[in-house]
């Protein structure tokens, strides 16, 4: 049976990536003044120098940003000026206080499920900026833990567990991350709640985790309770 259910922070309670996005718009729009973006590839270059730096950097908007600055050093050769470095700053400035809006129907979605379970809410990302995030998205108190993680990874998850007195087996994780919220939980014989969102991180969707039995796929957060209702069915009967 299930016992403890995990909740995602960006993109699954709140919108997100749609914010990076823009910034990666708008930090383009930039560059275009200085490189031809058909042929500048930006995207790229900012994914690896990003990339390069999570493990120095950490995940979110302040690793973005200083990536972005050093992308546009490298692509512009040095030629970027000191006002357009303040605009890059600018852009994940806005990204670290845009609102927090939840998605539609995820509130009801997780009172319904935390009256049958305890449900904690698992967030990486850069400390401030979640905690900023918890603290006005308006569902904290119906969590009974708030966990904000560096990396979700299968120790990270195996941890919570200790911490929480959980068997795998009766935890279900609901996220629209394969390989941070879902591959994880599964490799470690727990269930998963995927609920994609419309735009992912490059970095987020490269994964080799195939959906399987373990796995219910939703479209929107009115899924999510029963999904999570039949988990505990079958698990009760395993
Ligand atoms: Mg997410």
């Amino acid at each position: 049976m299930i016992e403890l259910v995990g909740f995602d922070g960006d993109d699954t309670l709140w919108h997100s990536q749609d914010y990076y996005d823009r910034a990666q718009a708008e930090f383009e729009a930039i560059l275009g003044q200085y490189v031809d973006l058909a042929n500048a590839n930006l995207h790229d270059a900012l994914l690896a120098t990003e990339r390069g730096n999570i493990a120095l950097f950490g995940y979110g908007a302040k690793g973005m940003t200083l990536s972005m600055i050093e992308s546009a050093i490298q692509v512009t050769e040095g030629r970027i000026s000191a006002q357009d470095i303040h605009r890059i700053v600018k852009i994940g400035k806005d990204v670290l206080s845009h609102p927090v809006e939840l998605l539609p129907g995820i509130r009801q979605a997780v009172e319904e499920v935390a009256r049958d379970f305890r449900i904690v809410l698992i967030t990486k990302g850069d400390l401030f900026h979640q905690e900023h995030k918890v603290a006005r998205c308006g569902l904290a108190d119906v969590f009974h833990r708030i966990e904000i993680v560096s990396e979700k990874d299968p120790a990270a998850y195996a941890r919570l567990f200790r911490e929480f007195d959980v068997q795998p087996s009766n935890f279900a994780m609901v996220g629209n991350s394969l390989r941070s919220d879902i591959a994880p939980v599964v490799a470690l014989g727990g269930w998963g709640v995927f609920m994609p969102y419309h735009s992912t991180w490059a970095h987020e969707t490269e994964t080799d985790f195939a959906v399987n039995e373990r796995v219910i796929e939703v479209t929107g957060a009115e899924g999510i309770p029963a999904a999570i209702a039949t988990m505990h069915a079958t698990s009760t009967i395993d």
